[in-house]
């Protein structure tokens, strides 16, 4: 039998496993940010500081039109603009007529994944916009060409070497894999851009509505200078990102950047609430936030899903995930990446364009473990599993394997019923020996299930299962385990 041609994700995960840099990249950012993150959930003092962001998040979430109508009021009697972009066009075709009325002929960026997932780069560019980022990862990743594989350390995969052969050729400096060396010819090239730059694009990380501020944790200074050295200021916020009160917000940035660089607070914390006036000199003349929709509704409106709203996008959940930690961001093809780029991307950009995401997790848990916020993503990474098998007319999704459905069907109907497994497992017995190697590992499987042994052995099914060997013992069957219900499934 033919093999199934391997899909780009399959092909991208495989690359990034055959890379023993990437690997060993990928371990050290695991065992540093990952561990260290799981720690410092267990040494925070307020033990109950998760579930109440948690708690305080799924509450804005419900009354998401209320706030962003406050916020909006409070930027605009500030002397800010706002704009509610339903989508991603939409966003676009604003930044646009802004910079093209302020004839805008450089942007600096700060980090945003919004503005990828919107591709506003390109759009800018096409009008013959310069596009600086002013991030250093993300600087390292345009100048590469590439793209980012990691929400907050987007060129994890790539070593200084990489980095110093980069910067001799584009920015015309000596070779040197010295770090500081490199930051500051950075640091050199992009002060230039700063300081001639006609406007900041940014994200944002949360804004608040009682106060009308839009807040940006960074820790290189590249987000202040981006705000207020350019005239105009555009900042790009998804309409999630809202927290009702400063109280809130203080509780929200310590998980924040605690999940993201397990700091307890980033070295900037920057608010910015409108353009610059007499009493406060600081800061762009023009502030305009752009409040993003581009699917959010429609995950909003749909409560299996209207959880993952609740992320604060720090990247902890990639610092644990055994799958990220093989294959890196690449294989998501999307800029967020590992299982919260397994559940949004999908919901944002199509199940079934991104059937591979959720299917290729593990469901382990450990993400909902290390999340500041609790977010369920296996329920939710399930769920999107389900929407395949099944189709759902809501999410539009057809279904991707319709065999899939028939051979879980099957194999319910086999675990669930003894004498029809046990009879399996002795013709699986036979069926497998000749598979059997001297070593006691099947290293080949035959057809569809090749797959499983082309990168693992895999051991053959024991002589005795543990039922036989235990009525051996005993001379009584196994005690019967409580079947669980779908509504226990459910609960
Ligand atoms: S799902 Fe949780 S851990 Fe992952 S990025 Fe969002 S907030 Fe962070």
């Amino acid at each position: 039998m033919s093999k199934k041609p391997q899909s780009q994700y399959c092909m991208d995960a495989k690359k990034s496993m055959d890379s023993p840099r990437l690997q060993a990249s990928l371990h050290s950012l695991q065992n540093r940010f990952g561990k260290g993150a799981m720690a410092l959930w267990a040494e925070m003092d307020d033990q109950d500081m998760r579930r109440r962001v948690k708690k305080s998040r799924m509450k804005n979430l419900e009354y998401l039109d209320i706030l962003l109508a406050e916020l909006a009021k409070n930027v605009r009697t500030r002397g800010g603009h706002v704009h509610f972009a339903e989508t991603a066009q939409d966003a676009i075709d604003y930044t646009l007529d802004v910079a093209r009325k302020n004839e805008v002929k450089r942007v600096v960026k700060g980090k945003s994944m919004l503005s990828m997932e919107i591709a506003i780069d390109p759009a800018l560019q096409e009008a013959g916009i310069e596009v600086v980022e002013t991030d250093l990862g993300e600087y390292i990743i345009q100048l590469a060409g590439d793209k980012p594989s990691h929400i907050i350390a987007p060129c994890i995969h790539m070593d200084r070497s990489r980095i110093g052969e980069l910067f001799a050729e584009k920015l015309g400096i000596d070779y040197t894999d010295d770090p500081p060396s490199l930051t500051a010819a950075a640091r050199k090239a992009l002060r230039e851009k700063l300081l001639s730059a006609d406007m900041g694009l940014t994200g944002c990380n949360l804004a608040c509505a009682a106060t009308g501020h839009i807040s940006l944790v960074s820790n290189e200074g590249n987000i202040r200078m981006s705000t207020t050295m350019p005239p105009v200021h555009v900042a790009l916020m998804g309409m999630e990102r809202i927290v009702a009160t400063l109280d809130e917000h203080r509780e929200t940035v310590q998980l924040l950047t605690r999940g993201a660089a397990l700091q307890k607070l980033s070295t900037y914390v920057s608010f910015v609430g409108g353009p610059s006036s007499d009493d406060d000199p600081d800061g762009s003349k023009e502030f305009h936030l752009v409040i993003i929709d581009n699917g959010r509704s429609k995950i909003l409106a749909d409560p299996e899903f209207r959880e993952v709203l609740a992320c604060i996008r720090c990247g902890a959940c990639l610092n644990i995930c055994p799958v990220y930690g093989r294959i890196g961001g690449h294989a998501y093809n999307s800029p967020y990446c590992g299982p919260i780029g397994a559940v949004v991307t999908p919901l944002l950009d199509g199940i079934n364009k991104h059937a591979d995401l959720c299917k290729g997790e593990t469901l382990c848990g450990a993400c909902k473990d290390i999340c500041p916020v609790q977010i369920d993503l296996p329920r939710m990474l399930a769920a999107l599993r389900q929407k395949l098998a099944y189709g759902s007319d809501r999410w539009n999704t057809r279904q991707h394997n319709p065999l899939e459905v028939y051979a879980f069907t099957l194999w319910r109907l086999i675990v669930c019923w003894s004498p029809l497994y046990r009879t399996g497992l002795k013709i699986a017995r036979l069926c497998q020996r000749p598979f059997v190697e001297k070593n006691r590992m099947i290293k080949r499987m035959a057809g569809v299930a090749s797959g499983w042994t082309d990168g693992r052995d895999l051991p053959p099914i024991a002589k005795k299962t543990f039922d036989e060997i235990w009525q051996e013992k005993h001379a009584t069957p196994l005690p019967k385990l409580p079947v669980a219900t779908k509504e226990d499934n459910n609960a």
